[in-house]
């Protein structure tokens, strides 16, 4: 094989390597592009919904909200609480000294604590 030839099957390689190459970058480009593209659908569906719930109080008319953040507070600080008591069944001093942390009962009126409240579901558009 001449020198002249080993240099066109080396380019010739060198071509078919870089079409290769180029093929995968596009792929992983679009690939990228629909991933981001994804991802701010998904933003922009959460900036547009803010889901409450609306109670009203049936004994005083008080009206107030919660949002899905102080739901799942409560949830995780209910679910602590369990745990801990749990624990004092072993018997272990150092959990006595765990302040409780404070569970917001939201089946509750915060003004007159009646427990006769309407709730429903609100979707924010914002
Ligand atoms: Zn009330």
């Amino acid at each position: 094989m001449s020198f002249s030839d080993r240099i066109k099957k080396w380019q010739k390689s060198y071509k078919t390597w870089q079409e290769k190459e180029l093929a995968n970058a596009k792929v992983a480009q679009e690939k990228l592009r629909l991933e981001r593209e994804e991802a701010r659908r998904k933003q922009e569906l959460a900036k547009k919904e803010i889901q409450e719930t609306k109670c009203t109080c049936q004994a005083c008319g008080h009206v107030w909200f919660y949002g899905k953040k102080e739901k799942v507070e409560q949830d995780s600080n209910a679910m602590a609480n369990a745990g801990k008591g749990l624990m004092c069944c072993t018997c272990s001093p150092l959990f006595l000294l765990v302040p409780d942390k404070k569970v917001v009962d939201l089946d509750k009126c915060p003004k007159c604590n009646s427990r006769a409240i309407k709730k429903e579901t609100v979707v924010h558009h914002v």
